[in-house]
């Protein structure tokens, strides 16, 4: 009894009567009122740095049950690990989901304002509140003060290894699970620092059964580790914080990497000592990538595409990654995107059954670029040009001065093979792809020598170069349609002994000297230095009469 006493006291002399009292808590945070089915979801991301594809792969299969459901996306960060937070990642994190319209509910949002009525939404500024269940476990006897300092942990490691036995903090290694009161306070007394674990009463033998939303039945062994729930610089640890804030702000689903799931028997008998109902759980596997013969998951330190601020760089479209990430997830998204052509992805039904077959997901960047050259496809010239700019001002300075000096021609250039007609240019996934599609067309970027030019067109003597753009530049009327252009094509091409079709040619091979592409291809090297190109009429056109004889002439000059 006195033993109790003693107790009682030291508890109340750590932990202040300010604090809050969990029941205080429940009328704070009260159930949230959702229609039937509606799922309260949550990122909960740890700001330290960049922020990951993983993350926002996670969000994003967050935020889509949230909302496809009418219910609740929040933005929690998990700042109670001070020494590896990175200053500024809280807000790149907002202003991350918010650039890939990943849409919060609640939390901070990309100008550092927090919404919703569970806050504050920053686990640093939830320290009462933990304090308050840490309390109160002290209080039943559910978890206790231990003063271990390093080198004890290290012994006990020692030993346990030594024996050949489960490393760990547990029952008869638990050094300070059954302290007594009057130990405990000569430790205070003495100024030690302490941290609080929790009790455990699992056996490891035991099995216990968890049914995740994604991985399905599973049996894991009964947690019996005296986790560590509260470090010594008073501060919750993730264990104990979100098993709290995910009880408080009312989560129906916690969906998060599979590197938790061994952690869930733990965090299950946390909810089960405090009284509450768990949320369901749901593990996501990481995205990987091929090293060598094998898989790795995406590691920050090693893979640029680890980092979304990666994507961003290049000018990859936002929906291009969310589209590819949602793909990744529910493999059927591409069927339903072929179907549903130009509808908003966010009507797709993204589904548990179907992210069960995502394990071990690779990225691929040929597919994010199929994926990307869709979308970029669909786009008017005006839009490319809005786009592209927005991206070169941030990324492309010389791009960026190019394209608004030259307004009108830059958006004839993205026309081309764009919008009308049924050939639409698939060629660009991301935006730095643009300047080496369009800088052929700026004479200050266009240089090609006459000796560059006779090698590429090395099957052609010069002078037959020349006689064919004499012949060119006569019969070359600017207004002309595509078809009257190409007849004159085809004329030149007969009159220099080149077949008037590929077909024509493959019949009659002897009997030429070559195709009309051949002669097609004098033109389209001069123009642009290149062998492929799109639409050389098109071409014509958007370069004008002047620019076009100019760069055809040049190989005489
Ligand atoms: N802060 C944890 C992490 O960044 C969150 C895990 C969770 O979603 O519960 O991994």
């Amino acid at each position: 009894m006195e033993k109790l006493e003693n107790k009682r006291k030291i508890i109340k002399e750590l932990f202040p009567e300010s604090l809050p009292t969990p029941d205080e808590l429940e009328k704070r945070y009260p159930p949230r009122e959702l229609k039937e089915g509606a799922m309260v979801t949550r990122i909960a991301p740890s700001p330290t740095g960049s922020m990951h594809i993983g993350s926002l792969y996670t969000a994003l299969i967050s935020e889509r049950f949230a909302h496809q459901t009418k219910g609740v996306f929040y933005l929690r960060i998990e700042d109670t690990d001070k020494k590896r937070e990175v200053e500024g990642a809280t807000n790149l994190i907002s202003q991350s989901l918010d650039h890939f319209g990943v849409r919060v509910d609640e939390g901070r949002d990309a100008s550092g304002i927090e919404h919703g009525n569970y806050s504050p939404y920053m686990q640093s500024e939830r320290k009462d509140i933990y304090k308050s269940y840490i309390k109160k476990l002290l209080e039943e006897d559910k978890a206790y003060l231990c003063f271990c300092t390093e080198e004890d942990l290290n012994q006990i490691r020692k030993e346990q290894s030594a024996q050949g036995i489960c490393p760990g903090y547990y029952r008869q290694w638990a050094l300070w699970r059954d302290k007594s009161p009057e130990e405990v306070v000569t430790k205070i007394k003495e100024g030690s620092s302490f941290v609080v674990r929790f009790k455990s009463h699992g056996d490891y033998n035991n099995r216990i059964t968890i049914n995740d939303s994604i991985l399905g039945k599973r049996e894991l062994p009964e947690n019996d580790q005296d986790i560590v729930i509260m470090k010594s610089d008073g501060l919750p640890t993730y264990h104990l914080a979100h098993v709290v804030d995910d009880h408080l702000m009312r989560t129906t689903h916690v969906i998060r990497g599979d590197e938790w799931l061994s952690s869930l028997p733990l965090h299950l008998q946390l909810f089960e000592t405090l009284g509450w109902q768990p949320p369901q759980y749901a593990h996501i596997a990481p995205i990987q990538k091929i090293e060598g013969s094998s898989k790795r998951k995406l590691s920050k330190r090693k893979d640029t595409e680890a980092n979304v601020a990666y994507f961003e760089e290049q000018g990859y479209p936002k929906e291009a990654i969310i589209e590819y990430l949602i793909n990744l997830a529910n493999s059927n998204f591409e069927d339903w995107r072929k179907a549903n052509i130009g509808k908003d992805y966010r009507e797709f039904q993204i589904s548990f059954e179907k992210l069960k077959n995502s394990s071990g997901a690779l990225f691929d960047f040929n597919k994010l670029n199929d994926i990307s050259k869709e979308i970029m496809a669909q786009l008017t010239p005006r839009e490319v040009y809005r786009d592209v700019l927005v991206w070169a001002r941030k990324h492309d300075k010389k791009l960026a001065s190019l394209l608004e000096e030259h307004p009108d021609y830059s958006q004839m250039i993205f026309s081309i093979e764009r919008g009308s007609g049924s050939k639409v240019r698939k060629d660009i996934s991301k935006w730095s792809d643009v300047v080496k599609e369009i800088e052929y067309f700026f004479d200050e970027n266009f240089h090609i020598t006459k000796q560059e030019v006779l090698d590429i067109l090395s099957d052609f003597s010069e002078v037959d170069i020349s006689e064919i753009i004499h012949d060119f530049i006569n019969l070359y009327e600017h207004h002309d349609s595509k078809d009257v252009w190409f007849g004159k094509i085809k004329q030149i091409a007969k009159k220099h002994n080149y077949a008037e079709s590929a077909k024509e040619f493959k019949k009659n091979h002897d009997k030429y000297r070559g195709m009309v592409a051949d002669v097609a291809k004098i033109f389209r090297v001069l123009l642009t230095g290149r062998k492929e190109t799109p639409d050389l009429w098109s071409i014509m056109q958007t370069m004008g009469q002047e620019r076009v004889f100019k760069r055809l002439q040049e190989i005489d000059a």
